[in-house]
């Protein structure tokens, strides 16, 4: 009967996927690094940090998702996401090939715990990031909220390779410019990308500068101080290991949405990786 063929095209067709998403643009950097953006779901409200559900629709016809953090900030009209490509990766394999008008999945449900709630109020604020952990910290920069809330902000962000800083890089650079927060930017903002393989200006894991007392000289700003910084960590689990002792070492108790404290923490990945 012809009231039963629309059923039958329906599942047949990726485009009448719950939840599917457009994708408006895509940038590669490296041959392991890309940045994608796609439409927001009507529905979708999160707060700067959050991360998400996305992917693509599997060879056996199930969804194949992975956790995202969202890069672009709760006000943008689009979602940006900053992505690895895993060397047979079963999600990122594929996803590296994605072109404007493809559709990935998206759920939208976002949670996580790199958001200004979990923190208590402070002065200076510390983004520490390695690789794509530097993806929330995108958000969070262009968050108005975030200048709002602290005198001064410090991005260390830490790659092997230059090229590898270059995502990060940019948005930092365009942040000054930027029509809705760059006055309130002003000079509060410090940058402090290293790398740990490839020759740079700084090179060196950023543990290794803090612990040393480097980082402090090179920034121009005193040790770490329960009273006034505060930080967000996102890496991979042996960086935020370490992170996590330092800061609690100078006094700085780990926060949640439910106890807000003086840091939060969150992995980039699960696995060895990076
Ligand atoms: C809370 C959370 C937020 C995340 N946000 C992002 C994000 O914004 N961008 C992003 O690219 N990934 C992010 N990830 C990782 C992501 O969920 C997938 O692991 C990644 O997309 C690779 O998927 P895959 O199926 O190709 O390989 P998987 O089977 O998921 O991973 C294979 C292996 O690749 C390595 N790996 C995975 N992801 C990374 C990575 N990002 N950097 C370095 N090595 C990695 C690990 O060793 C892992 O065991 C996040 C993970 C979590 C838990």
């Amino acid at each position: 009967m012809t009231d039963q063929t629309p059923v039958v095209e329906k599942a047949a067709s990726p485009v009448t996927l719950p939840d599917a998403q457009t994708v408006t643009s895509v940038r590669h950097f490296t041959d392991r690094l890309f940045a994608f953006r796609v439409t927001r779901p009507r529905s979708l409200r999160f707060r700067s940090g959050e991360f998400v559900m996305i992917g693509l629709l599997g060879e056996n016809g199930k969804p194949l998702l992975r956790a995202y953090s969202i890069a672009s900030p709760a006000w943008d009209e689009e979602l940006e996401f900053y992505s690895i490509k895993v060397p047979n990766g079963p999600l990122t394999s594929r996803l590296q090939h994605i072109q404007p008008g493809d559709e990935i999945i998206l759920r939208p449900k976002p949670v996580g715990t790199l958001v200004h709630d979990a923190l208590l109020p402070g002065k200076r604020l510390w983004m520490f990031a390695t690789g794509t952990g530097f993806a929330p910290f995108a958000s969070l920069l262009r968050e108005p909220e975030t200048w709002e809330k602290y005198d001064e902000v410090i991005v260390t962000h830490t790659c092997r390779e230059v090229a590898e800083l270059t995502y990060g890089r940019e948005i930092v650079e365009s942040l000054k410019d930027d029509e809705l927060i760059g006055e309130m930017v002003g000079d509060k903002l410090k940058y402090y990308p290293t790398t740990t393989r490839e020759e740079s200006p700084k090179m060196g894991r950023i543990t290794t500068l803090i612990e040393s007392g480097e980082a402090f000289r090179d920034l121009g700003i005193p040790p770490l101080d329960p009273a006034v910084d505060r930080a967000m960590v996102c890496g991979s689990l042996a960086f935020n290991l370490d992170i996590k002792a330092l800061l609690e070492k100078a006094g700085l108790r780990e926060g949640a949405n439910s106890d807000p404290a003086e840091f939060v923490v969150e992995k980039a990945f699960v696995g060895d990786g990076v």
